[in-house]
């Protein structure tokens, strides 16, 4: 199979947008005799001029020879071994061997009978290592031996349509390993990106079989989705596949009371996308309450008043997070969270505030009340408050003493 191999001056991949770190990687290899591409989501990212979240590395070099080049390196992974080559401050630079299928494939496609027949060698040449890949955005490779890009899928003029595209048969990919389907919704939403249809309808098709995936991976999905920025429209797509349905079903009751009107979630949501280009990154559990601040809200009023708030509010949480087995802490935080906007919103007593504003989700629960203000415009006095509690206290004081001061006794 041969590639398109689209020169330097036809991309715009620049060296100087890679860290030190991913250089220092590939030119070692390069002159240790080693096919080194800079592959995924980096060169992606790269090719659209957005900063790229991690830079991977694929290469012809085996595991145990890749022991031998790099003294900083540590092997991970079960079958098909990965390296993590380290690097002062932390920094990993993930390097991997081509191979012929993904990792979920050669485990048989969590645990059920993969559609692949299971072959020992499990490395590959460069063409199967970029065809194993899930979408052709993903599978460009740039070169460092002459900083070409190597595309054997389409990549590139996908990217210029700005398409996600499986690559392959679409169903065959997404019943090898249905997270694809999630990445894809990611991808697009994330990208601002249209969705190829044949992809689409394959997406619509083979749904059901996300609930056959690790539910630790679907969460994952979940939470990048609700992290990575126009998560409006990732939840609009896990809506309109139906796939919303099959992953968050008591989530998607709630949707379904209101058909008619805007719907309150998605302005929450909208909310998120806002502040996220402006203020930057939240907590899960800031982004988990944003998710379910419209249904907390709802179930509380149909709940009855003799119900302690916090218990209802931790059952009802429960009931829509189980299904992807959200951790213990971090339902919690949610529900502390969704306690503490209604206690900010209601005038607390001093002391009360004083115990809020000790407590380690104080920060999360001011970044929630402005979530909240924001899609309610309402209570922004209490967002103020909260947020300058000495200004409301000096104010406080100045009222009091002018009462006494010599303009204060004249009036
Ligand atoms: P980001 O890191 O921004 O979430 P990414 O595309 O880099 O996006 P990674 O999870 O870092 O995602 O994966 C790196 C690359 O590995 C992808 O670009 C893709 O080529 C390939 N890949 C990842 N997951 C799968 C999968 N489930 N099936 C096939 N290929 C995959
Ligand atoms: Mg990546």
């Amino acid at each position: 199979m041969e590639p398109t191999i689209i020169r330097r001056d036809q991309h715009p991949i620049s060296r100087k947008l890679m860290p030190q770190e991913v250089l220092k990687v590939l030119y070692r290899l390069h002159r240790g005799g080693h096919t080194a591409y800079l592959c995924g989501g980096g060169v992606r990212d790269l090719f659209l001029l957005r900063s790229a979240g991690d830079f991977d590395v694929a290469t012809d070099a085996e595991p145990r020879r890749l022991k031998q080049v790099f003294a900083n390196c540590r092997l991970v992974g079960r079958r098909f071994q990965i390296a993590h080559i380290l690097f002062k401050g932390g920094k990993i630079i993930e390097v991997s061997t081509f191979r012929k299928r993904s990792e979920q494939e050669e485990d048989g496609g969590e645990g059920r009978e993969s559609l692949l027949i299971k072959r020992d060698n499990t490395f590959g040449t460069p063409a199967e290592d970029a065809f194993r890949r899930d979408f052709t955005i993903n599978a460009l490779y740039y070169n460092i031996a002459d900083y070409t890009v190597i595309d054997y899928v389409g990549g590139r003029a996908d990217l210029e349509a700005r398409l996600v595209r499986s690559i392959g048969d679409p169903d065959v990919r997404f019943q090898e390993d249905p997270i694809r389907i999630l990445r894809g919704i990611r991808l697009a939403a994330c990208l601002d990106f249209r969705m190829e249809e044949n992809t689409w309808q394959a997406m619509i098709r083979q749904r059901e079989h996300l609930l056959e995936c690790a539910v630790s991976r679907s969460r994952e999905e979940i939470m990048k989705m609700l992290q990575r920025g126009n998560t409006r429209r990732a939840f609009g797509m896990l809506v309109q596949a139906g796939i919303l349905e099959i992953l968050l079903p008591r989530l998607h009751e709630f949707l379904k009371c209101f058909q008619e009107e805007p719907e309150p979630l998605w302005r929450y949501l909208e909310t998120l996308d806002d502040l996220r280009i402006s203020k930057g990154s939240f907590s899960d559990s800031v982004l988990l309450a944003t998710l379910t601040a419209a249904p907390v809200a709802m179930f509380l009023e149909s709940a009855s008043p003799g119900d302690e708030v916090g218990r209802a509010i931790h059952g009802f949480l429960e009931e829509i997070f189980k299904p992807l087995a959200v951790p213990r802490m971090v339902r919690s935080d949610t529900t502390l969270l969704h306690l503490a906007l209604r206690h900010m919103l209601a005038a607390g007593r001093r002391r009360r505030k004083r115990s809020l504003r000790n407590s380690p989700v104080f920060q999360d629960a001011l970044k929630f009340l402005e979530v909240y203000c924001r899609t309610t415009n309402e209570a922004w006095k209490a967002l103020e408050d909260w947020r300058h509690p000495s200004r409301q206290h000096r104010q406080r004081r100045t009222r009091k003493t002018s009462l006494f001061s010599p303009e204060g006794a004249t009036s």
